[in-house]
């Protein structure tokens, strides 16, 4: 099979029928063999029995059901583990993604040799309090992931070479880092098509503000994982080690001051009165406590049974 089109949704019942004939007919004018996967995220609306009907009609609609809402990272990964063609597609359900695009994106990564090549909606048609802090976000990404051709991290058009979509796993919210996923994964050929966007047609977004912090919160850990994931203790270790030494050097400032005045004859002083020796002890506290993370991160790595995985590229 050529393209599986993988399309989560939630609540999108109006534009359902109209996407399903737009694919259909970009696939048949191209003439590729295709599959179309509907994740339906656990809609309260009709999206359900569109795709029922969808798919009596034309036998390569095919639709898997959450019998709640998981959101759209763990329906993205639903349809990754069930896509059968050579190039995987995914596009948001609501109509502002183009099937268009389809043929110049499966050419991509056939021909120009690219993983995974990324939507880019350079003009796009969205509200101002979404394109503003995407831009931000986007430098954020850019400079944490490495990914430096990247305009749009986040857009929900991209096309993935089979072997990617079986080695990355997408959970909670880390849609908006797919590249950075696959950049983890060792595939370092990732591209970016400038696409078409338009205008939601019906519904409404799903994502609220929260998705920013959400967004950052999510780069910080994958940036940690990534990093120090089967080390843990490179990385609380040094800090554990900075902090002891800062305590111990407050402590040996506080006892020499200590004696000096006792030896000076100068009138009688408490250690306590003298600002290090707070400082001392949080920080021999902190830096403590930082070195035994690192060990009990030690002992969950040691114990995960993914800790020996690596992605091998070829065998002779
Ligand atoms: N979506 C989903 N589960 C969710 C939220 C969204 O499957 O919990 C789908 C949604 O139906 C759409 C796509 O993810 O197909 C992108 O959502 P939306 O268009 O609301 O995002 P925006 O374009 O506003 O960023
Ligand atoms: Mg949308």
């Amino acid at each position: 099979m050529d393209i599986s089109v993988i399309v989560p949704l939630y609540n999108e019942e109006e534009s359902l029928p109209e996407l399903e004939q737009w694919i259909r007919r970009v696939m048949d004018e191209n003439g590729f063999s295709y599959e179309i996967i509907f994740v339906n995220d656990g809609s309260t609306d009709g999206s359900w029995d569109v795709i029922t009907r969808l798919s009596k009609e034309n036998p390569a609609v095919k639709g898997v059901s959450f019998r709640r809402n998981y959101g759209k990272s763990p329906a993205l990964n639903t349809g990754f583990r069930r896509a059968k063609g050579d190039v995987v597609i995914t596009m948001d359900a609501d109509l502002q993604d183009s099937p268009d695009e389809i043929p110049e994106l499966y050419r991509m990564i056939k021909e120009d040799g690219y993983d995974l090549v990324s939507g880019w909606k350079k003009k796009r048609y969205d509200p101002l309090s979404k394109t503003i802090p995407t831009k931000l976000f986007n430098a954020t990404a850019r400079k944490v992931s490495g990914i430096k051709n990247l305009h749009d991290f986040n857009c929900g058009l991209k096309a993935y070479r089979h072997k990617v979509i079986e080695r990355i796993e997408v959970y909670g919210d880390m849609h908006r880092y797919i590249p950075f996923l696959a950049k983890n994964a060792g595939f370092t050929r990732i591209g970016e098509k400038v696409v078409q966007h338009q205008a939601r047609k019906y519904g409404t977004t799903k994502f609220g503000l929260d998705r920013f912090v959400n967004g950052y919160l999510d780069l910080a850990t994958l940036w940690f994982t990534n990093k120090f994931g089967v080390k843990p203790m490179h990385f609380f270790g040094l800090l554990g080690s900075i902090m002891f030494f800062l305590g111990l050097l407050a402590v040996i400032g506080v006892g020499a001051t200590k004696l000096y005045n006792m030896y000076a004859g100068n009138h009688y002083t408490l250690v306590t009165s003298s600002p290090y020796f707070y400082i001392a002890l949080t920080t021999m506290i902190l830096g403590t406590q930082l070195f035994l993370t690192g060990f009990v991160g030690e002992l969950v790595v040691r114990n995960s049974p993914r800790r020996n995985e690596y992605e091998i590229e070829e065998e002779i």
